[in-house]
């Protein structure tokens, strides 16, 4: 554990925030946990319970440590996390969301706190700006799924002070992950390059160059992906793959970074990937279908 922070709020109890918990109680420290309503929260501690009975099956864990985990984390109200020394937040990828979030936080957050975001490619200088605290701010970005992922990005964002930035590292490294620093340009590394390959085969798709089947197979077999891109779009969450293009496209200004129109529709059409139960596949029967 780190030595200086203790608890950690989490806001957002989706894939990613789940996930952040998940990590974080089972490295030992004190989570809350926070979203819009106490189902959402419900749901995300019943995600997070049933990852680590799975963990406990592979033989990753035990159930003493489990039920320890398990017992770190608690839903919290906004007004909550005024005792967490740090707070993730995981919520939806719209600056606007992020924005009303940062006004209602930070005047609960305790002064000293540092407050990260995991936005996989809105500025991190952009969204310090709208807290009280950009010295203390810092882009902390997890890879889908957490618990597997070794990988996390961390993002100086212009005012982040070299305390705040060892303070994450040291956070970080204790949750067994590797880092990689990446500076505060849209997307950041990891998505820079592998959401305009995703958006690609979007397109591909789109052109009727294959079929949906077709292009995952392609990039398994043909360029040894573990995952077809369409596959891994639906895994990362459609409408994230779409804001992911959006602020690459504004950020950067090149026509090359265009969302392809089918994955907007997609997103319209509410087929969000797995967390929705369709997206390029359907996931509501035993297996999943191509829905091209
Ligand atoms: P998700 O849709 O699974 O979860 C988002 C959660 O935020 C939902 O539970 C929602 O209720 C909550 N939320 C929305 N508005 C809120 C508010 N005002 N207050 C509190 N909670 C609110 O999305 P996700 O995949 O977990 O993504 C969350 C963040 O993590 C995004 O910034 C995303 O870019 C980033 N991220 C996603 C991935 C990925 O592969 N999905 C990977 C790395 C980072």
């Amino acid at each position: 554990m780190s030595s200086k922070i203790k608890t950690i709020g989490i806001i957002g109890a989706g894939q990613m925030g789940g996930g952040i918990a998940h990590v974080s109680a089972l490295a030992g420290y004190d989570v809350l946990l926070y979203d819009i309503s106490s189902d959402r929260i419900e749901k995300g501690i019943a995600t997070i319970s049933g990852n680590m009975a799975r963990q406990v099956g592979s033989g990753k864990l035990d159930e003493a440590h489990r039920q320890q985990a398990l017992a770190r984390i608690s839903p919290a109200a906004i007004d909550g996390l005024a005792t967490a020394d740090l707070v993730i937040e995981a919520a939806t990828e719209d600056e606007t969301v992020k924005r009303k979030i940062y006004a209602q936080l930070c005047p609960v957050l305790n002064p000293e706190a540092l407050l990260a975001t995991n936005t996989s490619s809105i500025s991190i200088t952009r969204l310090a700006a709208q807290t009280d605290r950009p010295e203390r701010f810092i882009g902390i970005h997890f890879m889908n799924p957490v618990p597997i992922m070794k990988l996390v990005e961390l993002v100086r964002g212009i005012a982040t002070e070299d305390a705040t930035f060892e303070a994450a590292k040291t956070f970080v490294q204790s949750l067994d992950k590797t880092i990689t620093v990446a500076e505060d340009f849209p997307a950041f590394i990891v998505n820079r390059i592998l959401l305009p390959m995703i958006n690609e085969a979007i397109y591909t798709l789109y052109e009727g160059v294959g079929s949906v089947e077709a292009i995952d197979t392609a990039m398994r077999l043909g360029a040894n992906h573990p995952m077809g891109p369409l596959q891994l779009a639906d895994f990362i969450g459609l409408d994230t793959c779409l804001s992911i293009m959006q602020v690459l496209h504004d950020g950067l200004s090149d026509s090359k970074y265009r969302p392809c129109p089918l994955l907007v529709k997609y997103v319209e059409a509410g087929w969000l990937g797995r967390k929705t139960g369709r997206g390029f596949y359907d996931y509501r029967g035993e297996h999943p279908v191509p829905t091209r």
